[in-house]
């Protein structure tokens, strides 16, 4: 089978109310888009299939949801105001801008030509004003990052859970930078969605548990139904490592543009903790960590064992939710010769990732007793609490089922004359990916659905 392109991606994303443009019918805005009706539920469920491994699966693990808005000590001391940069190059012919490492052969990317300045480094960070008054001090940040909210919480979250090492604290939200050259679709955006972990241990257990989460989390991108063969381990080298880290990973997948970065998973060691820690003296940290005359918080944790105070050690695995909405999408596609001159586009996605979950069909447009047999089906299915079930009236079911398929949806019943006429009352139930049809009686459809999706 041929591999997924950007094209048939976009386009489908569009046709069928996934993603758009941002401001579309201005032109646009580069690096921001819109999620439609089927987007908002993709990204939903992705976000909870991640809050349910991270958080209700497991005993260790924390929930926090800060803001975005951002406190510029907290970026000062994070080191993210002087170290949060690309190196970056214009053109002087046509006075693009452009990453320097996306430079090839010393040419524009742009217009070819050889005529660029030396790479300049150039912040990442949005910056705005709080308040009315536009003056220094009231300089903000959007978070470039959720990490740095869960580090200066730390203090209120282990005073509040009495959380003892380790334990983690994760978080999903929002997070803005002023990518240089956005590009690939939804790949390299300007305002994305993170969704973050901050796994603090003790100091010499980072090795381990820096391990354990890779481990950790290859697993859980095979139960979003990403293959073992489109996804790449990169080890980054210790010079490429970015200004907090002791040892950084990264899970690549095969997105259409080529082998690339889908989750980090980095050790911060004491980095973060420390930096934000006023009367550091007290503590033996690793030699990264900066005088904090502003802080008013020790961020560290009783050690009962050695019986003394320390700032732990953090294992970051941190993902985009955009990145992991295109990988899931790449690796769904598929166009299926159907063998009798037509062929079908089908998105195979995980049941619990289908933005919706069962489409429920009208053999007859505008039929009383069938819409209304339709109505009181919908309503039955959503009390099991499975997601989206959504109410068709096209009155073609040919169309309706090629629709579904190009979306994802697992399930459609089809409520005809014979549900009617039949006792006891039955619909067609057709699966997405066999495209086999039965025979269910509507009493059954609760526990044949919840069966389906539940188990
Ligand atoms: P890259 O090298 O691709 O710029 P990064 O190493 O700067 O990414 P991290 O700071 O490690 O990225 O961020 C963690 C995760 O957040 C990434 O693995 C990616 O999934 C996501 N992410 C980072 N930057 C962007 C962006 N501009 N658009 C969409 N997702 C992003």
């Amino acid at each position: 089978m041929a591999a997924t392109s950007m094209d048939q991606l976009v386009a489908l994303c569009k046709r069928r109310g996934f993603i758009f443009q941002n401001a579309d019918i201005y032109g646009g805005m580069q690096g921001v888009y819109d999620y439609g009706p089927l987007g908002v539920e993709l990204k939903n469920n992705l976000r909870q299939a991640w809050w349910r491994a991270m958080v209700y699966e497991r005993d260790d693990i924390e929930g926090l949801d800060a803001a975005i808005l951002t406190n510029r000590k907290v970026l000062k001391y994070s080191g993210h105001e002087d170290t949060f940069s690309d190196p970056m190059t214009d053109c002087r012919k046509c006075k693009g801008r452009f990453r320097a490492d996306h430079i090839k052969d010393g040419k524009c990317p742009n217009c070819g030509s050889t005529d660029l300045t030396e790479p300049r480094p150039f912040n990442l960070m949005f910056k705005t004003m709080t308040g009315p008054v536009e003056n220094p001090e009231n300089l903000a940040y959007l978070r470039p990052e959720t990490a740095q909210a869960i580090f200066t919480q730390f203090k209120n979250v282990v005073d509040a859970t009495s959380r003892k090492l380790p334990f983690g604290i994760a978080q999903i939200g929002k997070s803005f930078r002023n990518e240089i050259t956005p590009r690939n679709f939804i790949f390299r955006v300007r305002e994305f969605e993170q969704a973050e972990l901050e796994f603090f241990v003790k100091p010499g257990e980072d090795e381990k548990w820096h391990e354990y989460w890779k481990q950790n989390r290859i697993a859980w991108w095979k139960e979003q139904g990403l293959s073992e063969e489109n996804m790449h381990i990169y080890t980054t080298p210790q010079e490429d490592l970015a200004h907090y880290a002791k040892a950084c990973c990264d899970i690549e997948y095969r997105f259409p543009h080529g082998m690339e970065e889908l989750e980090g998973i980095a050790n911060r060691r004491d980095y973060d903790l420390g930096n934000h820690t006023k009367g550091q003296e007290e503590f033996s940290l690793e030699a990264h960590v900066h005088a904090n005359p502003d802080s008013t918080q020790k961020l560290c944790i009783r050690d009962e064992e050695n019986n003394n105070w320390i700032v732990p050690f953090v294992i970051e695995p941190s993902m985009g939710i955009e990145r992991a909405v295109l990988a899931v999408l790449t690796e769904a596609y598929t166009e299926e010769d159907l063998g009798d001159g037509n062929s079908r586009i089908v998105l195979k996605l995980k049941k619990h990732l289908a933005p919706i979950k069962v489409a429920v069909i009208p053999l007859k447009k505008n039929h009383d007793g069938i819409m209304n047999k339709c109505h009181e089906i919908k309503q039955n299915l959503l009390k099991l609490g499975i997601g989206r079930v959504a109410l068709e009236n096209t009155g073609n079911i040919g169309k309706a089922y090629r629709r579904h398929d190009e979306v994802g949806t697992p399930l459609c019943i089809t409520v005809d004359f014979e549900t009617l006429e039949n006792s006891p009352e039955s619909v067609t139930v057709r699966d997405r990916d066999t495209m086999e049809q039965k025979r269910v009686n509507v009493a059954d459809l609760p526990n044949f659905l919840r069966d389906y999706f539940l188990s």
